[in-house]
């Protein structure tokens, strides 16, 4: 493109994604007909408890395109008008299981209003409105599920945290050099975190039940083989893969990453990403799915990243 072009046109059409972001408050119950009491109790545990319970979802709606003449890839208000009309004036303050007929249980193809079976249910229901790439539906600030158009396919985010100490400091080498490759992190007696940790899966959804797996064994793996072995720790001496190994942030969520991956799997999803937050400014994310992830989202969730 030539300078006098992009000059006359600025970033008509360039292309861009563009976010809208939309709350709605619903309830929703998990049960199923065909399974006994006890056995929708031990699937579904409190969620199950009649006549249901709430939570105050936040849709984040990323659609594509080109810039038009007027520097906009969409009028906000017809973008703000379609969501409205097709999820959340329909939503808000509903009980989710009586309100689309996706989620009439009693019918063979009903499914259960998971975060997941909703998000991916939103995007057919705004797909020939807007050009979407991607929706990103939070249950709570710790749970939140991200759906691209892929058939039954979705990402399920857990957040949780744990607090650590470390010292970042190489054996082989003295502690003036470590002071200068590390900085204050290399100081002998070591510091502390409040790390958070978010856990992203992949899999698909169960035409029936909703979920990509079982979400109380994924909190149970996470806690089980991260929360509970490393929380309270000063992680170079009470956790042997750091006895050798420096507890970076990079080193800690790989470490994780290598660590959930397989019990994942045996629960029927993918380990996607892995992200750690050390502090407000500084965190990592292992990606373990490149091909499986939205690129554009990634790089613009980068650029986010490294402005914080
Ligand atoms: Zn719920
Ligand atoms: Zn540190």
């Amino acid at each position: 493109m030539s300078l006098t072009h992009s000059k006359s046109k600025h970033g008509e059409g360039r292309e861009c994604v563009i976010t809208r972001r939309a709350c709605f408050s619903s309830s929703h119950r998990y049960w199923l007909p065909e399974k006994s009491p006890k056995e929708n109790i031990a699937l579904f545990g409190k969620c199950s408890i009649a006549p249901g319970h709430g939570h105050n979802y936040e849709l984040v709606v990323s659609m594509g395109g080109e810039l038009d003449a007027y520097g906009m890839v969409l009028n906000l208000s017809d973008v703000k008008h379609s969501i409205k009309d097709k999820v959340t004036e329909p939503l808000d303050f509903r009980f989710l299981n009586d309100v689309w007929p996706e989620f009439d249980i009693t019918q063979e193809k009903g499914i259960l209003p998971t975060t997941e079976a909703l998000v991916s249910i939103i995007w057919n229901r705004l797909k020939d409105d807007l050009p979407l790439t991607s929706l990103r539906l939070y249950e709570s600030p710790t749970l939140w599920a991200d759906y691209y158009g892929k058939k039954m396919e979705a990402l399920l985010t857990i957040q949780t945290h744990f607090n650590a100490a470390h010292r970042l400091a190489k054996d082989d080498i003295s502690l003036s050099e470590n002071k200068k490759i590390y900085g204050k992190c290399a100081r002998v007696n070591g510091h502390g975190h409040n790390y958070f940790l978010d856990v992203t899966v992949r899999g698909e959804i169960d035409p029936r039940t909703g979920m990509i797996c079982d979400l109380p064994s994924l909190q149970k793996i996470i806690n089980d083989f991260v929360v509970e072995p490393l929380d309270h720790t000063f992680l170079n001496k009470d956790i042997e893969y750091f006895k050798t190994c420096v507890p970076t942030c990079e080193n800690i969520a790989l470490y994780i990453s290598d660590i959930l991956s397989d019990p994942i799997k045996k629960i029927g999803a993918n380990l996607n990403k892995i992200k750690l937050q050390e502090s407000p400014n500084n965190a990592a994310e292992i990606y373990l799915e490149q091909s499986n992830s939205n690129s554009l989202q990634i790089n613009l969730e980068k650029k986010i990243f490294t402005q914080v």
